[in-house]
């Protein structure tokens, strides 16, 4: 299976990174082009209609958007995720 997933994240990015877009969360333009996976900095493709709710706009340019990796953690896709962060400790 060929990973149209990342030819179209490549494609977007090569439109985005010469004119250094800004963040579309925070609107700084700050975002790392090549920056590893998981920085926060890193630049990220956001979709503005959710691909869970919008399958057939995953591809289109429209649709999409530059995000930093931690703006678009934030966003989510409209499901919640579970937060374990509170720990029960009692002693
Ligand atoms: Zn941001």
């Amino acid at each position: 299976m060929a990973n149209r997933t990342q030819q179209f994240r490549d494609d977007m990015k090569a439109q985005w990174e010469p004119i250094n877009a800004p963040c579309a969360e925070c609107g700084q333009a700050t975002i790392d082009w090549d920056g590893p996976k998981n920085q926060p900095d890193s630049f990220e493709l956001d979709h503005k209609l959710p691909r869970v709710n919008y399958p057939e706009l995953e591809f289109e340019p429209s649709n999409a958007r530059p995000t930093h990796h931690r703006c678009n953690r934030h966003k989510g896709a409209g499901q919640t995720v579970p937060d374990l962060g509170m720990t029960s400790e009692e002693w």
